[in-house]
């Protein structure tokens, strides 16, 4: 079983898996190599090569684990965190850590091996929002699981190991401090003022304009004003909404319309980077044993959202020294680029 270990200067946690050395070695290279539909665990007719599924669509009522779906969920074949056991936190002298219990799951997006994301039609994309959504609520029943993270890589130099589309899913017993850090800012803000920092921050980006990308009639697109990376997108819901899974038919079909657009434009733009997103929506609202007032203001001050960076710098010596980011894109150029490319679409 994998380990959680805090470190006890800056306090961050780190999951220690050992397991997972244990991934075939071609799959780790820099160079994407494509082992084909033929070699590939996740294609259809393959179902007995990953772990059984927790979640499948399957229009024609075929039987799990075997073809017939359009959208399949699988645990890690190779998993940072494992599904049973205790959490089991204790110290070590000054050392904090704890079990490597989590879940960590692959949503795999299409049965088709070279298919793209942003190819697929709204249909499709929508079933991946679906799936999202329902392994987020599942999951959310485990009151061990304080957080759940939606994370997309795409292609090897942004972490993908394998080329057929999917995304990721991990669960974990901890709140990552990242989380951690939107929240309480989010919560200070609404303390003092009443208001959610995001509705706040999208009203102001929307009356500017010069970093807004993209305008739905329920999202907003832009390149946030400290964009640490070029070409840095972050995807909001008009609507104040603290939670992903509680966006209705129409916003989920708004949204994947949005994410499709954006990731056909990225890829027009940019020369079809790789990229990662990443989902930020609420932490596991059940109370906490022993924590009955934990993030109790969730609903009015968080406001979920999606970052989307593609993989156009190398993170270096500076960044990891410092923390901080050069970015030698103005975010305001890149939505300048992106509006010019969607509006040469006419979509
Ligand atoms: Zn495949
Ligand atoms: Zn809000």
């Amino acid at each position: 079983m994998s380990e959680l270990r805090r470190d006890p200067i800056v306090g961050r946690w780190v999951i220690i898996a050992e397991r997972r050395a244990e991934r075939p070695v071609a799959i780790m290279d820099e160079e994407e190599r494509d082992v084909g539909p033929s070699a590939c665990p996740l294609c259809p007719g393959k179902e007995r090569n990953t772990p059984p599924e927790v979640f499948a669509i399957r229009p024609d009522c075929s039987e799990p684990n075997t073809p017939g779906w359009l959208i399949r969920v699988v645990p890690n074949k190779y998993p940072a965190l494992t599904i049973e056991g205790d959490l089991n936190r204790r110290g070590l002298g000054m050392f904090d850590l704890m079990n490597g219990v989590g879940a960590h799951e692959v949503i795999i997006e299409t049965p088709e091996h070279n298919a793209r994301l942003p190819d697929l039609p709204l249909q499709q994309i929508k079933l991946v929002l679906v799936a999202y959504r329902e392994r987020i609520i599942d999951l959310r029943n485990d009151k061990r699981f304080i957080y759940i993270l939606v994370f997309r890589n795409y292609r090897a130099a942004a972490g993908a190991s394998l080329l057929h589309p999917h995304s990721q899913l991990i669960a974990i017993a901890i709140t990552p401090e990242i989380v951690k850090r939107k929240l309480e800012s989010a919560r200070a803000h609404f303390m003092e003022k009443q208001r959610c920092l995001f509705c706040d921050l999208l009203s102001q980006e929307l009356r500017l304009g010069e970093r807004v990308v993209l305008e739905t009639e329920h999202f907003v697109v832009l390149s946030p004003f400290a964009a640490r990376f070029p070409y840095e997108l972050h995807i909001y819901p008009k609507a104040h909404c603290h939670d992903f899974v509680l966006m209705n038919e129409e916003q989920l079909e708004d949204f994947a319309r949005t994410l499709k657009r954006i990731l056909c434009c990225v890829r027009d733009t940019l020369n079809d980077p790789p990229y990662n997103y990443v989902l930020h929506t609420s932490p596991n609202p059940v109370p906490r044993l022993g924590r009955p007032d934990y993030w109790q203001t969730l609903p009015y001050d968080y406001h979920w959202h999606l970052e989307f960076i593609p993989r156009l710098t190398r993170v270096a010596g500076f960044e990891w020294g410092t923390g901080f980011y050069i970015n030698p894109v103005p975010p305001e150029l890149a939505a300048e680029v992106l509006r010019g490319e969607l509006s040469s679409k006419g979509a």
